[in-house]
């Protein structure tokens, strides 16, 4: 089984998927400063402007990259700085058009490609802040170059009402596909752990919580694969409780449960990170010990044995003693989990057949 992530390899990861959303806009941003030479070339924009709005776009990259490497976004609300990207494309813009309105109808393209770096981030309300940041930016560069008077200013309020129209109209429905993103995250974090804890119940037993047979047998196999592979000993020990009808019988069945829980959890307690136990079935348990030899496995067979008599079983009388019969067998060389669980389990009734509470060893 997979380690769970770490808190902070969950913030490495975290900060890499940042770092790669800012190469992102840093690409996009490279693009915009080439196209700003082209426009030169097509004598819409000034050299000395294009040279200004490329070494501004280098600034804000650098600028960013360094707050990203340095960690200090961290420090940020939004640590993706997503907002403070998108401002600062806004502004590289409006410096850009304020000094070359041939390229205007051209560059407010770029507005609405700087806000949807800003779907993959944030929510509506904060989509809308950064339309209006945008819409006030190219209100003020059109007010202050004057050319919302003049000859021109109908081509610069028709640009004005399609960017007032088209930048909230962005906003709205990027935040639309925000939200959706973030059912679409979140029903697949709830399936997850529904997956999670249909895995982890499938291995389990209902009644008292330990490993159930089916994951015995699979750990049985892959132990024993593991044991042929290495030349390690391996040991498997069949526990019985016994004579556990007569608890059913004498105390009810509700009685029997309770003794088979407490015995899970006293058997399954102090064992070794390897050794697997569970329920093999009924008021029989499997206890399998990888890298034990017969000898090491009837050590631990009768510390549990005699662990079990001397314990007293909350819900019975203080008097009542329970005890187990532990057949212990080792792993031949070729042997399958089936005849190994077999001998263990003969080894079980000629330890009940001598009359119970006992280990019995085969080699
Ligand atoms: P022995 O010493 O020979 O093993 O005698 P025993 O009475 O333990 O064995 P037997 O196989 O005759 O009876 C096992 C009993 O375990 C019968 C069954 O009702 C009971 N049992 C099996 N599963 C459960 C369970 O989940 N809860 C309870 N309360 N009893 C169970
Ligand atoms: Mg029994
Ligand atoms: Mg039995």
């Amino acid at each position: 089984m997979l380690a769970p992530p770490t808190a902070l390899s969950r913030e490495q990861a975290r900060q890499s998927l940042r770092l790669r959303r800012y190469l992102m806009g840093a690409g996009t941003s490279l693009l915009v400063a080439a196209s700003l030479f082209i426009w030169h070339w097509l004598d819409l924009l000034p050299l000395k402007i294009a040279i200004g709005g490329a070494a501004l776009i280098g600034f804000f990259i650098v600028l960013f990259y360094g707050l990203f490497r340095s960690g200090l976004n961290l420090r940020f609300r939004d640590p993706s700085l997503t907002g403070e990207m998108i401002v600062a494309a806004v502004l590289t813009l409006a410096y850009v058009m304020y000094h070359a309105a041939a390229a205007r109808d051209a560059l407010s393209l770029f507005y609405p490609v700087a806000l949807l770096f800003g779907v993959l981030r944030l929510g509506t309300a904060r989509l809308f802040a950064l339309a209006l940041i945008a819409l006030g930016a190219h209100a003020a560069v059109l007010a202050s170059s004057g050319s919302l008077q003049g000859p021109d200013a109908r081509d610069s309020w028709l640009q004005l009402a399609a960017l007032a129209f088209v930048l909230p109209w962005f906003a709205a429905m990027g935040g639309y596909v925000n939200g959706l993103r973030h059912q679409l995250s979140d029903s697949n974090r709830r399936l997850k752990e529904a997956a999670d804890r249909a895995e982890e119940n499938s291995i389990r037993d209902v009644l008292t919580g330990i490993y159930n047979r089916r994951h015995l047998v699979d750990m049985l196999q892959r132990e024993i694969a593991r044991a042929t592979r290495l030349g390690t000993p391996l040991s498997v020990c069949m526990i019985d409780m016994d004579h556990f009808k007569s608890i059913n019988d004498t105390l009810g069945h509700a009685a029997g449960d309770a003794v088979l829980r407490h015995f899970s959890v006293i058997a399954g307690t102090g064992l070794r990170a390897v050794d697997v136990f569970g329920r093999f079935g009924g008021e029989e348990f499997m206890l399998i010990l990888p890298g034990t030899e017969a000898s090491g496995a009837a050590a631990v067979a009768e510390r549990l044995r005699v662990s079990i008599e001397q314990c007293s079983f909350p819900g019975l009388p203080a008097k009542r003693r329970v005890t187990v019969t532990i057949g212990v067998a080792a792993y031949a060389k070729g042997e399958s989990g089936d005849a190994l669980t077999a001998r263990a389990d003969g080894a079980l009734y000629r330890g009940k057949h001598a009359g119970r509470n006992q280990v019995v060893v085969l080699g």
